[in-house]
């Protein structure tokens, strides 16, 4: 913040999922509150290598690897926890520029029932060859459709998505097989307040076809740590491009970046108690 305080975004939050993926990987249980406490004490340490530039933050990176000297396919006996930090300089460097993303309808980067909804190395390995084709061709990202009927969208890479149609939003619901974004609840949360109707769901790629159409397709935007808000400037599916709001961020995915990055700089009312003083 501006008083050089150091601000933690909903660390619990992120303590709760890695321990839910834990249990999804046959990984141990640790204690959250322990864990965070640890956290605090990294950061009071390396105090000075928070960055206090506009935009830039200290990115933490806990992570839990298996260390046994076995192969074998079980669960290990021995593991270890560990956090990295490292200053990262701000994701906008112009101001926040609408990505162009391709909807992939041959790769599937989970299935329900399998480890979607564990933040797991796993699921980032799955979906690389097909980042790399969308790269090829222009696109930053690719966006996941269900592994079953290749209709019903899932999420972006290391996003979640959002789509505002005729002034309503709407998510893809928890099914299973995408990532529980901390990201993704504030914004529900944040929208809910807002008294924006917001809804979780089942959406197929054919009805985002058809409201863009109708050209009720107002906004398109990811939800992640990193990025907070990543506006869609364009979707391509089965050789179609939609251009959606000119291929300028929208109105609402700006006022939700504000809202989430001023709560997280202390320049807004954290109203929700989102943030946890170091
Ligand atoms: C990390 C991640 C997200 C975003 O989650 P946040 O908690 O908002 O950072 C979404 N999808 C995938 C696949 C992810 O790995």
């Amino acid at each position: 913040t501006k008083d050089e305080e150091i601000l933690l975004f909903r660390p619990d939050q992120n303590m709760k999922r890695f321990n839910k993926s834990n249990l999804r990987l046959v990984m141990p249980q640790f204690d959250e509150e322990f864990a965070l406490h640890a956290l605090k004490k990294l950061i009071e340490i390396d105090r000075d290598w928070v960055p206090n530039h506009p935009g830039t933050s200290l990115y933490i990176r806990p992570f839990m690897i298996a260390t046994e000297a076995h192969l074998g396919v079980d669960p290990a006996k021995n593991y270890k926890f560990m956090i990295i930090l490292s200053p990262v300089g701000s994701y906008y460097k112009e101001g926040i520029n609408p990505v162009k993303i391709a909807v992939e309808n041959k790769y599937v980067r989970a299935v329900s029932g399998g480890t979607g909804d564990a933040k797991t190395a796993g699921n980032y390995a799955a979906s690389l060859l097909a980042s790399e084709i969308a790269g090829e061709n222009g696109y930053s990202q690719v966006l996941w459709l269900d592994g079953r009927e290749r209709q019903y969208i899932e999420e972006v890479g290391s996003m979640n998505i959002f789509f505002k149609i005729n002034g309503e939003v709407v998510t893809p619901e928890l099914n299973g097989s995408i990532l529980d974004g901390i990201t993704r609840k504030s914004i529900i949360e944040l929208l809910k307040h807002w008294n924006i109707p917001v809804t979780e769901r089942r959406i197929s790629i054919h009805e985002i076809q058809e409201a863009y159409n109708e050209g009720i397709l107002e906004e398109v935007f990811g939800t992640g740590t990193a990025a907070v808000i990543s506006p869609v400037g364009e979707l391509f599916y089965n050789n179609e491009k939609l251009t959606i709001n000119n291929g300028e961020t929208g109105a609402l995915s700006k006022k939700l970046y504000d809202t989430i990055t001023g709560i997280q700089n202390g320049t807004k009312e954290d109203v929700f108690g989102w943030t946890v003083k170091l």
